[in-house]
């Protein structure tokens, strides 16, 4: 009774938390690292200008768009396992709010999560991009559809491969049962590494007619 009138604890240092968040004090939210100001659109690495890196007019990858919240680094690798391995809610539906707000400029007909191999969903026992894609459609007011898009081959671990090796084991990862025609599809994962995992599920929404996709991460990795 007492607890549920009690402000909840900073999940870093315990300090009660700031009055609109459920999960961080108004100090560790200050603290959290930032993406690079000026990005490339595509793969939002640092760029002087804000203007598309060289690898992405290179190569375009298939998603047209990508937002995230915070740069991988610590203390945001900690939250991220939080979710991810221990279940703690209050963290998804805080970064699938603050989605909604950074991918608004990104007009979008539904929200899709990127998909977990069954095997690993029945391990889990909840997808965590999932988690996060729900409280950005209900911001958003956008349907969403995690039942369209499926993993249908388990994937080794992305970590201990080289960007070729992921491009290869990605390979057919992923399948579609819908027809997207036409659709611009905010696709929505924890984490954005190389980008090979979201390119992957971008080309198979693509080849299934979607118009327009983009990937909307709580964190992306770059290289310091
Ligand atoms: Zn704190
Ligand atoms: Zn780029």
């Amino acid at each position: 009774m007492l607890d549920a009138l009690l402000p909840p604890l900073c999940l870093l240092c315990g300090a009660p938390c700031a009055a609109d968040d459920a999960t961080l004090c108004a100090q560790c939210r200050g603290d959290l690292p930032a993406p690079p100001a000026a990005h490339c659109p595509h793969c939002l690495l640092e760029t002087a200008y804000g203007e598309p890196c060289g690898a992405c007019l290179a190569h375009p990858p298939h998603f047209d768009r990508a937002f995230t919240l915070y740069r991988y680094d610590f203390p945001i690798n900690r939250l991220v396992q939080d979710l991810k391995y221990h279940a703690r809610f209050a963290l998804a539906r805080r970064w699938g709010e603050q989605l909604a707000e950074t991918s608004a400029d990104f007009p979008a007909d539904c929200v899709v999560p990127l998909p977990l191999h069954p095997e690993r969903l029945r391990e889990r026992g909840y997808n965590q991009a999932l988690e996060i894609a729900r409280h950005c459609a209900r911001v958003r007011r956008l349907p969403l559809d995690a039942a369209s898009l499926t993993k249908c081959r388990a994937t080794p671990p992305q970590a201990s491969l080289s960007l070729k090796a992921r491009q290869r084991n990605l390979k057919g990862a992923f399948v579609s049962c819908r027809d997207f025609s036409g659709q611009r599809v905010l696709l929505i994962d924890d984490v954005l590494t190389t980008g090979a995992t979201a390119n992957e599920a971008a080309r198979v929404l693509k080849l299934h007619g979607a118009a327009r996709v983009a990937v909307a991460t709580v964190a992306r990795a770059l290289r310091r």
